[in-house]
């Protein structure tokens, strides 16, 4: 099916830049035949995220169930060892890196003064805490409650991720065990019911274009370009940590590790990567993600199958070095004493929480009050950086998107797969 000639994430990026123009030029109260355009935006762009994540429940559940059909049982270990080793290291370089980054620059100090009082808290801080309230440091032994879940219809029915991905592994694992007739009826449901939501993602990134620039515009509608003024070097912070983490060492790990060309996978993952922006939702992306690793970089299902589910809300990358970053901004801010403990133990909740938050927007902000919490600040320093919070919340979502689809195509290459980037063969069909 061809809209226009135009490839897929070229439409998307035109789509983003318009986007841009249009929020931080009209006023927020602009109409358009009497209806607001933000309510516009805003009914496009729910359209969007609701068809994207209508798409989740079964195209996760067949995307890992066939992935895992098709693995040895003694493979699994190896496969599943790598990937979280990956995972850990990965989300590490990534906290180091904002660690840096912020003792560098010192964020939270001004003339080497706590900026707390020329920053202020945000209006809506008491909004977020009754969010995050009772949310506090019992939160850590939750994620891993909820990785088995009582009841897989209700898991499945409020999107909870971790636990539909346990089921999935875990019926995939003994599908393959069925033999006979049965066995193949069942390979054969699931490969079916894979190859449909496939399928249906590549029509519904079709819509990525419009949804793109809808969901981009209504965000910066509404916060305007001032918010940012008091804030601008936190700001800066975090995206020039966020870049060096996306622009020097994945790529490093492209081409030493995976052997592919960065560009080339860049390009391969521009739609993945503009829509993770566009929605700050990992989960929400994750069939586009799939779509791309799968179609435009090669990799074989029996791999982007088993990670990309499970990094989707276990890999993030871009969370971890945020988590990080804010907790020392604020404390920095606070004029906290920022000894070597306090700053390990930032570390390490970084990386604790950044497994278990979910891939949706605004997740780390439940994570950093557990941090706040655990270095002895109070929950309501949260509300120093929510101005700030949405437009980063995107940055960091590009960035555990990417870290994601470079895990799915650096464990191919350590599984021995030839990893060929395909970025226009089946893309024919989307866009180009
Ligand atoms: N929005 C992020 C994601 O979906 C999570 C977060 O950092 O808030 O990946």
């Amino acid at each position: 099916m061809k809209l226009f000639r135009l490839a897929l994430h070229w439409q998307i990026f035109i789509a983003l830049v318009l986007a841009i123009l249009v929020g931080v030029t009209l006023d927020p109260t602009t109409t358009l035949f009497g209806v607001s355009l933000n309510s516009v935006f805003n009914f496009v762009g729910t359209l969007f995220l609701n068809a994207l994540k209508m798409l989740i429940v079964p195209l996760i559940m067949s995307s890992i169930i066939v992935g895992m059909m098709e693995i040895q049982p003694d493979t699994l270990g190896r496969l599943g060892s790598k990937t979280l080793i990956y995972y850990a290291a990965s989300s590490l370089v990534a906290i180091l890196i904002g660690l840096l980054v912020v003792n560098a620059f010192q964020p939270g100090l001004v003339d080497g003064e706590p900026a707390r009082d020329m920053i202020g808290l945000s209006a809506d801080t008491e909004d977020v805490i009754e969010r995050v309230e009772g949310k506090g440091s019992g939160d850590l032994a939750e994620v891993f409650i909820r990785m088995i879940p009582p009841n897989i219809v209700s898991a499945a029915a409020q999107g909870k991720m971790l636990g539909l991905i346990f089921f999935s592994l875990l019926f995939g694992f003994f599908i393959s065990r069925v033999k006979g007739q049965p066995g193949d009826t069942l390979k054969n449901f699931w490969n079916g019911l894979l190859d449909v939501m496939m399928q249906m993602t590549e029509w519904v990134m079709l819509f990525a274009p419009i949804g793109v620039f809808a969901l981009v515009a209504k965000v910066l509608l509404a916060s305007g370009l001032d918010a940012f003024k008091p804030l601008a070097v936190f700001f800066f912070t975090v995206l020039i940590a966020l870049t060096i983490h996306l622009l020097l060492v994945m790529p490093a790990v492209l081409k030493f590790i995976a052997r592919v060309s960065p560009a080339a996978h860049f390009r391969a993952m521009m739609p993945a990567l503009l829509t993770a922006f566009s929605t700050s939702s990992s989960s929400a992306t994750l069939p586009i993600t799939i779509d791309c690793v799968e179609n435009r970089a090669g990799v074989s299902n029996r791999v982007s199958g088993f990670t990309l589910p499970l990094g989707a809300t276990v890999n993030m990358d871009g969370t971890a070095l945020y988590e990080c970053v804010a907790a020392m901004f604020i404390a920095q801010a606070y004029g906290l004493s920022l000894d070597l403990t306090t700053q390990f133990t930032i570390v390490l909740i970084a990386l604790l929480t950044s497994i278990g938050v979910a891939g949706i927007p605004s997740a780390s902000l439940v994570a950093i009050t557990i941090i706040l919490a655990a270095i002895g600040l109070p929950v309501e320093a949260i509300g120093l950086i929510l101005v700030v919070d949405r437009v980063l919340d995107m940055c960091r979502t590009a960035v555990n998107v990417f870290s994601d689809s470079v895990a799915a195509v650096t464990i191919a290459r350590l599984e021995g797969e030839e990893t060929r980037l395909i970025v226009g063969s089946r893309q024919s069909s989307v866009g180009s």
